[in-house]
């Protein structure tokens, strides 16, 4: 009589029963995605299998226990839940081989063949009810293994073969857990098949699906990680991953990127739980929108979906689909609430790019539709512009250090003294065609990239040989512009300090210019910055003021002795009689207050007349000079401050 080691596959028992255990209990919370589901039927089918296999063993180490029809029935029923476990280890594995593939069509023909294959092994189960092929119970109702019965094998064998085939065939965008699987998984069951065939009264069926199931259950731990643990979706690591693989294989996908627009107000207004829920249950539904399109979480309150691309029309019905969502509100409960959002829509079309090309476009795109706070869709346009970007960046760095930047300076007239006294240093930059690249473009692009103070230093350092060389008469005082990185420098009064000593030059014949958009930034930092600097002696200026940023309770916060009223409160003075009733209070209010006034962007002399009259401190707009070069500020100044040629300005 035979006598089979169960050993083997009591361990089995429990190995699974741990997985089971472990990814079922353990982590309930995370989606229950089909993925799940089709493991959770590997888990079970393998336990049934083992169970049966046990049971087998039993009834046929104890012959007559049972009677024979049940036998035949227990070893028919074991032999087709081996199978169907062996087509559920199959299915899964071409679902995590076939994960970033938008083509249905492999997934279908997968599917097809493992079809057929479970059928034609079925349809040999039920031959060998007929004649005993696979196993049968001979004249003293023993069991015996039947002449093909070593074709059962057969079966995981070929779903191997058809996965390997398919692996190979979409290599570029396999996820690195199958990798892992392909390379641990069809090693370890080939030397434990082989060592069943060879080896017949070990009972190794158990000990293989417990191992195949092990290796998938650690190539779904790294899954596990790539899940946001707020809202269960997918997060950035994922994101990354699936784009790489995605723009690897050349797929056409689109990419929808979500983010959501002042949610501190649905905090402040519902508290952060329900906030929680909120982001919870828009992810859920971005994840659940499109039934091939998965959504990740990729920043705190920002969302992005991939989809395949179809063709234009749809991508464009997909923007809009989501568009909609967000016009009507979300209910959760008792409340409802309105989000907000922009949206950044970009479609790859398998061209050449590298992800990090991609997300580079995506986060272009988003910037772009946060500054509009709508819709862009990433097109030749934004290519052009992300292009300029770039170059201009470029341009940038090369000419600190071939040291082509140019400071030139506006004059400023001083109403009580009636003569040029101060100047503003403004960078100036040319590209390498000499076509000028304007201010406002390129400050911004060296603070993001954190060149601004490299800047600031070389306009500091020109102003100072400017003053200390003395050749511009009648120039008391040139104002820098700071940016907000450098007010977040600590060392920022010491290195103005050093400058000035170097030149020897006393502290009072530099002015420093803040816009009030750096202070909201870090109020207190900044006031304690801006001390430092007033300690020093320097004298401050809020630049532009009435841009929109600008607030009353700042003059006061901030040792700030000039206000420089920006050109856009001027500008209708002085035809427009409520303009020019604000001019005059704010010129009372800010005198009172001891500070004193410049009015930039004189552009009239009307204007500036009228400006004289009403009591501004000093005036600096074109209708005195644009911005120049030194060599024409030595000039200007000679000519402007001479003695005689004031006279006759008088
Ligand atoms: P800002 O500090 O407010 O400088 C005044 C701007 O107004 C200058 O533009 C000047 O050319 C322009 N302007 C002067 N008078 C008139 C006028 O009568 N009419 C009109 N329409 N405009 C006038 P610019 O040189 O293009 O500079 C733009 C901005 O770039 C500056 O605004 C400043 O914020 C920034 N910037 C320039 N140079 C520097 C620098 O060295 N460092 C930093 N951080 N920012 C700088
Ligand atoms: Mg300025
Ligand atoms: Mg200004």
């Amino acid at each position: 009589m035979v006598r089979w080691s169960l050993m083997g596959e009591y361990l089995s028992l429990l190995i699974i029963g741990i997985i089971f255990i472990r990814y079922y209990c353990y982590e309930g919370s995370v989606v229950f995605s089909l993925k799940k589901k089709i493991f959770l039927g590997c888990l079970l089918s393998a336990a049934a299998s083992i169970f049966l296999n046990i049971l087998t063993v039993l009834t046929i180490s104890n012959p007559g226990c049972i009677p024979l029809w049940l036998g035949i029935l227990l070893n028919s029923g074991y032999f087709v839940v081996v199978g169907g476990a062996c087509t559920l280890f199959a299915l899964f594995m071409f679902l995590l081989t076939l994960e970033h593939v938008y083509d249905r069509h492999c997934m279908k023909m997968a599917c097809t063949v493992l079809l057929v294959l479970f059928s034609l092994y079925l349809l040999a189960m039920v031959v060998n009810l007929f004649n005993g092929c696979l196993f049968y119970y001979d004249a003293v109702e023993q069991y015996q293994r039947g002449p093909l019965n070593r074709i059962v094998f057969l079966l995981p064998i070929m779903q191997l073969v058809f996965l390997g085939y398919c692996y190979i065939r979409n290599r570029s965008s396999v996820g690195t857990s199958m990798v892992y699987v392909m390379w641990t998984m069809p090693p370890i069951v080939l030397l434990l098949s082989l060592f069943q065939v060879f080896y017949p009264d070990f009972l190794l069926n158990g000990t293989i699906s417990a191992f195949v199931s092990l290796i998938l259950f650690l190539s779904f731990q790294t899954h596990t990680g790539d899940r946001d643990s707020l809202t269960g979706i997918r997060n950035r690591n994922s994101f990354m991953t699936e784009l790489s693989l995605r723009v690897r294989s050349r797929q056409h996908i689109q990419i929808l990127v979500v983010s959501l627009l002042s949610f501190s107000d649905v905090n402040l207004q519902h508290g952060h739980t329900l906030g929680d829920a909120v982001l919870y249950e828009t992810a859920r539904y971005l994840d659940q929108m499109f039934p091939q399109g998965h959504a990740f979480r990729t920043g705190n309150v920002t969302f992005a979906i991939m989809l395949p691309w179809l063709d234009d029309e749809t991508a464009h019905q997909h923007l809009q689909q989501v568009r909609d969502r967000f016009r009507s509100p979300w209910v959760l409960g008792e409340v409802s609430c309105h989000l907000h959002c922009c949206i950044a829509d970009l479609c790859y079309d398998g061209g050449d790019a590298t992800a990090m090309e991609v997300v580079e476009q995506l986060e272009y795109t988003l910037e772009q539709a946060k500054e509009e706070r709508g819709i862009v869709r990433f097109d030749e346009t934004i290519r052009l512009q992300m292009r300029r970007k770039q170059e201009i960046i470029d341009i940038i760095r090369r000419s600190i250090q071939e040291r082509r930047f140019r400071v030139w300076y506006q004059p400023i007239y001083c109403c009580h003294d009636d003569i040029f006294c101060s100047a503003e240093a403004l960078l100036r930059l040319n590209d390498y065609e000499g076509k000028p690249i304007p201010p406002d473009v390129f400050i911004p692009l060296a603070e993001e990239t954190g060149m601004i103070g490299e800047l600031t230093w070389i306009v500091l350092e020109e102003i100072c040989r400017l003053l200390s060389s003395g050749q511009v008469p009648g120039l008391k005082t040139v104002s820098l512009n700071l940016s907000m990185q450098q007010l977040l420098d600590p060392g920022l009064a010491d290195r103005i300090q050093r400058y000035l000593t170097e030149y020897q030059l006393s502290p009072d014949c530099l002015k420093v210019e803040i816009t009030e958009r750096f202070l909201l930034h870090d109020a207190l930092y900044a006031k304690r910055q801006l001390a430092s600097l007033a300690a020093i002696g320097i004298q401050i200026y809020m630049d532009d003021f009435g841009t929109g940023y600008s607030n009353l309770s700042s003059v006061l916060d901030y040792p700030f002795a000039f206000i420089k009223l920006d050109r856009s409160l001027v500008i209708h003075v002085p035809e427009d009689h409520r303009a020019e009733l604000m001019l005059r209070t704010l010129l009372t209010l800010f005198h009172s207050l001891g500070k004193r006034v410049v009015v930039e962007g004189v552009e009239s002399k009307a204007l500036a007349d009228y400006l004289k009259h009403c009591g501004s401190d000093m005036i600096q707009g074109f209708y005195y000079a644009a911005p120049m070069a030194k060599e024409e500020l030595i000039a200007f100044f000679s000519q402007k401050n001479h003695p005689e040629n004031r006279k006759m300005d008088a």
